[in-house]
């Protein structure tokens, strides 16, 4: 999508520090991280939330779990959080779909 920050990203268009990159995904740190570790998990293709994920679909973000699993054991990450927020209420500020990818400090639960 021409007007998409993400597919920009993935581009190379925008510059980012990448994380990890395949036929399927893209990973690169979150320019406001809000942990110490904090990196995003994108498909290639554009999909604009979890509300876009059909059958369809669906094995990309079966194999963005794999790479996120595969990336935290290489980085030693023994706990971490995963979100994707879907719609603003929830804070979804960039409309192509994203897992935040947290780790390194102590996190509440209930989010606020
Ligand atoms: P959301 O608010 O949609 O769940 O998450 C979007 C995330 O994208 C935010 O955490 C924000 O810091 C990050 N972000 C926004 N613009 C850029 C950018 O240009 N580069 C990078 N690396 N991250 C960005
Ligand atoms: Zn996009």
């Amino acid at each position: 999508m021409s007007d998409c920050l993400f597919c920009k990203i993935i581009a190379g268009e925008i510059p980012s520090s990448k994380v990890y990159e395949d036929d399927v995904c893209f990973a690169f740190n979150d320019i406001a991280p809000q942990a110490p570790t904090h990196f995003l998990v994108i498909p290639k293709a554009h999909i604009g939330s979890v509300s876009e994920v059909s059958a369809d679909n669906s094995a990309v973000v079966a194999h963005i779990f794999e790479v996120i699993a595969k990336l935290a054991k290489e980085k030693g990450m023994e706990s971490y959080r995963v979100v994707s927020n879907i719609g603003e209420q929830a804070g979804q500020s960039v409309f192509h779909l994203h897992f935040h990818v947290l780790s390194g400090r102590d996190m509440t639960w209930p989010p606020g």
